[in-house]
């Protein structure tokens, strides 16, 4: 079976990370405790605060959830991060993104305290993810390096062909591949908008990361055989019933005969991501008492 199936490894991984909080808590009396912010009433936002306050339950860690209006202002927003930073029993925060168009995401995510920043997107962090020093690794690169290590995929001396750019997946995830580490040391290729010919450099690809966008855009051609493809993508499509489905970057079923190892869209990539969450909550507390 070629499946890298991301609901099996992080039902592990929420389950080692539930160990750890339990050690935690019967060490130090404190349970490991997340507080998310949530603003506006995006309804994907909502279900996926939902769903990180759910696995965190099911883990043993304490979450918070606090839900600020559409309207809510900039100062609001920056107040209630500043509190949870001096809030002793906050150990990870996770302002939901996007925020409302009038809130400067930049602002708010300076001002998390890198120590509780989970979601690895403080500069501070991002810095030292790029000098390979101690941080908070942003979850969705986190998960893939965890499904690399899972599948026993060789990246070092691979070639690594990485599609997008942005700064939660594309960018950490092609700079951790390049990086000398365990599930670094690939050759690392990395595609976006501005590539002429994407098939040229996805067809020599040992291991393709999708992060796009683009429900299906890669396809048979794209890939040669024996690949490992990482797709990131989570598109709905809507069907001609009219009922819709969640779908990838990648063509499944063109793609996994070629494929030595796929990750599925739903049940791949998506898993993972809530699953390091987790694991860099119980990482922050960790830390704290270290
Ligand atoms: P984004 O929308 O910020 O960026 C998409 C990137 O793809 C851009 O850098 C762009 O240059 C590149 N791109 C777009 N069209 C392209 C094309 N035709 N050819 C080559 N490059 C192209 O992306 P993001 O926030 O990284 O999200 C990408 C996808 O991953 C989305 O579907 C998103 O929903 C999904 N996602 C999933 C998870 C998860 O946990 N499974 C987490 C984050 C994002």
């Amino acid at each position: 079976m070629n499946i890298l199936d991301g609901k099996v490894i992080g039902r592990e991984h929420r389950r080692q990370s539930a160990m750890r909080a339990e050690i935690y808590q019967q060490s130090t009396g404190l349970q490991v405790h997340l507080a998310l912010l949530l603003v506006g009433d995006d309804a994907a936002s909502q279900v996926y605060v939902r769903n990180k306050a759910k696995a965190c339950e099911e883990a043993g860690i304490r979450s918070t959830i606090v839900r600020l209006s559409a309207t809510a202002s900039e100062d609001d927003v920056v107040n209630m991060v500043e509190q949870w930073n001096t809030d002793a029993s906050v150990h990870g925060i996770l302002v939901q993104l996007p925020l409302p168009r009038h809130i400067n995401e930049e602002r708010v995510i300076l001002t998390i305290d890198p120590r509780k920043d989970v979601d690895g997107f403080h500069p501070v962090n991002v810095g030292r993810m790029m000098i390979g020093a101690s941080c908070f690794i942003p979850c969705t690169p986190a998960g893939i390096l965890e499904l690399l290590r899972v599948g026993n995929v060789t990246t070092s001396g691979a070639h690594a062909v990485v599609i997008g750019r942005s700064n939660i997946v594309g960018k950490p995830i092609a700079a951790l591949l390049a990086q000398k580490r365990p599930q670094g040391n690939a050759t690392v290729t990395q595609c976006h908008t501005g590539t002429r010919n994407l098939h040229d450099y996805t067809r020599q690809a040992d291991i393709l990361v999708c992060a796009v966008g683009v429900a299906n855009l890669i396809t048979a051609d794209h890939v040669k055989e024996g690949v490992v493809v990482i797709d990131v993508g989570m598109n709905r499509l809507t069907l001609d019933d009219g009922s819709s489905k969640l779908c990838g970057d990648v063509d499944f079923a063109s793609v996994s005969p070629k494929a030595s190892l796929i990750t599925p869209v739903p049940g791949g990539v998506g898993p993972m991501t809530i699953a390091m969450l987790l694991s860099n909550t119980v990482d922050a507390a960790e830390r704290m008492i270290a």
